[in-house]
């Protein structure tokens, strides 16, 4: 089916029952931005800016920053550009930010709570996003958030920023969308007022599971509780989905449990607008929501939401994807 499933990338995916959702790509870094095609995808879901950091000695500037930012808005030609703001911390470690040596790094110094700390750092990023926001579709999306404060705190900035910038005569995108990752299970359980704060939301399925199930992504031994079928996630994501619903929230998922055939028509079940993956899925993926019904995969989502072993979600989950594929 490979040929057929090429043959889908380009085109709009929309369900047997007219639902259409996006499918967008991951991109971070030099190889993934190398081999990006617009027209092979409905646009950029997650934009992971932590390479630009990486490749550099020192903190990369606004304008160094500004010129990747602008370029892949220009190749991404009016399609939508999610740009994520710094995720770094605990185990990635860069010299020159002097970060502490953590006995948890994943539940330590990382991400937003970084870039609330050290304001210049993240000022001179939003400055760069807002500047490239007039190019193209261009999204901001602020990872890791547990509570209500750290958005408003966050957005609080971004204001500041955009103050500073008018200030100066320099031009940026005034009505930039704001969004954030909802990668904790605390971001899950205050999604209805977190949706009030936020134009859309983005489902970081890899460290969702991380965090609910307590398994270190990194950690081999764990793994096994590592599990993308794990009925508390879907749980979870299906409650992020109602919350983003009732307040008029576009949501996504941008983690690797996007693009798992198994898992395709519960998200299109649960009514997710997004998803977003690495662009070797993206023509399955489309292939999948074209042949499945979201009414239709409401009886099996309640059925699966209500089971308790997971590998009963499994099974019942792979007698629904041979059907599809
Ligand atoms: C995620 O957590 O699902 C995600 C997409 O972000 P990252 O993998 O960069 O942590
Ligand atoms: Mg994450």
């Amino acid at each position: 089916k490979k040929k057929l499933f090429e043959t889908k990338k380009g085109l709009p995916a929309v369900t047997l029952d007219g639902k259409m959702i996006k499918v967008n790509v991951n991109s971070g870094d030099s190889d993934s931005i190398a081999s990006f095609r617009c027209d092979e995808c409905d646009g950029i879901g997650l934009f992971r800016t932590e390479f630009i950091y990486m490749d550099h000695k020192q903190y990369p500037t606004e304008d160094e920053q500004f010129e990747v930012y602008r370029s892949m808005a220009l190749k991404n030609q009016g399609k939508e550009l999610i740009i994520r703001t710094l995720d770094i911390g605990g185990d990635k470690q860069l010299e020159y930010m002097d970060l502490p040596k953590e006995s948890n790094p994943f539940l330590g110094y990382r991400a937003i709570r970084i870039c609330l700390d050290r304001v210049e750092v993240f000022k001179t990023q939003l400055r760069a996003i807002l500047r490239a926001g007039v190019f193209g579709d261009v999204k901001i999306m602020f990872p890791m958030i547990v509570n209500l404060e750290e958005l408003l705190r966050a957005k609080e900035i971004l204001e500041e920023t955009k103050k500073d910038l008018q200030a100066e005569g320099i031009d940026f995108k005034k009505d930039i969308p704001v969004g954030i990752m909802i990668e904790t299970p605390a971001a899950v359980m205050l999604s209805d007022k977190l949706a009030e704060e936020v134009s859309f939301f983005s489902i970081g399925s890899n460290d969702l599971i991380q965090y609910t199930t307590a398994a270190d992504r990194m950690n081999e031994r764990v793994q096994s509780l590592y599990d993308s079928f794990n009925i508390s996630v879907l749980r979870s994501i299906q409650l992020v989905c109602d919350n983003a619903k009732k307040n008029g929230v576009m949501v996504g998922i941008c983690g690797e449990a996007a693009s798992e055939s198994k898992l395709v028509p519960l998200w299109v079940a649960m009514g997710v607008d997004e998803l977003s993956m690495v662009p070797s899925q993206v023509g399955k993926v489309k292939y999948m929501i074209g042949n499945l019904s979201a009414a239709e995969m409401k009886k099996t989502l309640d059925d699966v939401l209500n089971l308790g072993r997971i590998e009963e979600v499994k099974s019942r989950l792979a007698d629904v994807e041979k059907k599809i594929l």
